[in-house]
């Protein structure tokens, strides 16, 4: 997975280049339950903790929030 995404996805958004460490769950996993490629992504440490901080303090979305974002992290990845 880091073979195919070297690079933290968080960072090229933002338009640097930086070494992936972390295979992240978009959705996390304890909440989707959705271990799909579609649902990964490559990050740096620094994203990685920044991103889980943000759930934490957001806290988990309703059933119906998660199934739309898996369904529209589905579809871009199929087109
Ligand atoms: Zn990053």
């Amino acid at each position: 997975m880091l073979l195919e995404e070297p690079y933290c996805r968080e960072c090229l958004k933002a338009g640097r280049r930086r070494q992936a460490r972390i295979v992240d769950h978009i959705v996390p996993l304890e909440w989707s339950q959705c271990d799909e490629r579609y649902n990964k992504q490559a990050l740096c440490i620094a994203c990685h903790d920044e991103k889980s901080k943000q759930e934490r303090a957001a806290g988990r979305p309703s059933n119906e929030e998660l199934a739309a974002r898996l369904r529209r992290l589905k579809a871009e990845w199929l087109t």
